[in-house]
């Protein structure tokens, strides 16, 4: 598709499931609305998307291909790449350059960018996230139910991980690896749930023939099924940046777990005419809560646009109907009709 210096009331960032959601809805509130997606959502190595009622397993490539077919019905355009400069439009809204150079423009945005983890720089450990390098036991937990999972000690999360994860199996082992010594109170806890703690740092995550076995620690295997971990979870925002959205610190406690954008009870972000949605704003947001994110803030950039498309009306009623003339072919156009 050529983009070329088109203009669209609604650029969505990000086509994950937050994007295509807000993309859905933009679209069945008949606005014209185009998602520029780089591809490379956060859960790409699952296997599957569990907890997302009505589709629970499906793998994530098959349910966000199916979310933006049924965006796509409603007229909403989507287009591969990665926008890579931002700035204000001289006559209003923003200016968005994507690789290759083309550029479009759009009255109102939605950033739905999604996060990137960062994984302990443990060899190995990236190469197997996802299968069994985990995270969160509502995504992965029942897959791993019973077998025998290590939580790796990078910080005090490890504690609350490890006691959580025992929910889904009787075998869990602590590796202290960077935690210190620990308090009695925190020992007497893991005992209680008959945790067993091993000392010393995780040298490497074990895989032979394409199977991982475990890790290494003390320069021998420790056979296990699953390593959980504690990524920092860091807002993506790149190049959109340049329009002066800033991240804060998240801290669970005293617990720096990543970076977020900041946005209001709507979704929208210090930036007049930028909403947020999804894992950028929300990081410990499901899919099943960035799809409904993604719609409830469409509907709120929907009202923002109401109120202008009457502000205008108010100001030069001509132009206004000449406008929705101009929409209606365009929207026939888009159903071929
Ligand atoms: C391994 C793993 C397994 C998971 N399993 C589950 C599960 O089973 N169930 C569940 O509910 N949740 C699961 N999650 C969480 C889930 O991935 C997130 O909740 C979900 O992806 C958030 O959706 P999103 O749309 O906000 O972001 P994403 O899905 O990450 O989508 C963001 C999109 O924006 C694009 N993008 C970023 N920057 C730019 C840019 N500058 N220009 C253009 N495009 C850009 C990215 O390429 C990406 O396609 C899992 C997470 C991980 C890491």
């Amino acid at each position: 598709m050529d983009l070329q210096d088109r203009s669209y009331e609604i650029v969505v960032v990000g086509g994950g499931a937050a994007g295509t959601s807000a993309a859905l809805s933009s679209a069945r509130a008949r606005r014209s609305v185009l998602v520029v997606d780089a591809g490379e959502p956060r859960n790409a190595p699952a296997e599957g998307v569990h907890n997302y009622l009505g589709r629970e397993g499906t793998p994530p490539g098959e349910l966000v291909a199916a979310g933006r077919a049924e965006a796509e019905r409603y007229g909403a355009e989507f287009s591969t790449g990665e926008v890579v400069a931002a700035e204000r439009a001289p006559g209003g809204g923003f200016r968005l350059t994507l690789a290759g150079g083309a550029a479009v423009v759009a009255a109102r945005l939605v950033v739905a960018t999604g996060l990137v983890d960062e994984l302990p720089p443990v060899p190995g450990l990236a190469q197997r996230w996802g299968r069994e390098v985990l995270h969160c036991p509502y995504c992965h937990g029942w897959e791993v139910r019973d077998r025998h999972i290590a939580v790796l000690g990078t910080g005090p999360m490890a504690l609350h991980q490890a006691l959580l994860w025992r929910q889904w199996s009787p075998r869990v082992t602590l590796l202290r690896h960077a935690l210190d010594e620990l308090g009695a109170e925190d020992r007497a806890n893991l005992d209680a749930r008959g945790i067993t703690v091993v000392p010393g740092p995780v040298e490497g995550v074990r895989v032979e023939e394409d199977r991982f076995t475990g890790v290494e620690v003390g320069g021998r295997l420790l056979p296990c099924d699953a390593l959980v971990v504690a990524p920092l979870f860091t807002a993506r925002l790149g190049a959109l940046a340049e329009l002066g959205l800033r991240t804060e610190p998240v801290r669970r406690g005293d617990v720096l777990v990543g970076t977020r954008l900041p946005v209001d009870a709507t979704g929208a972000t210090a930036v007049p005419g930028v909403w947020a949605a999804g894992n950028v704003t929300d990081l410990t947001g499901n899919v099943i809560g960035a799809a409904a994110a993604g719609a409830n803030v469409a509907a709120q950039v929907n009202s923002d646009l109401v109120e202008a498309d009457l502000r205008r009306a108010r100001a030069d009623p001509f132009v206004v109907r000449e406008r929705e003339v101009a929409d209606l072919v365009a929207g026939e156009r888009r159903h071929g009709l």
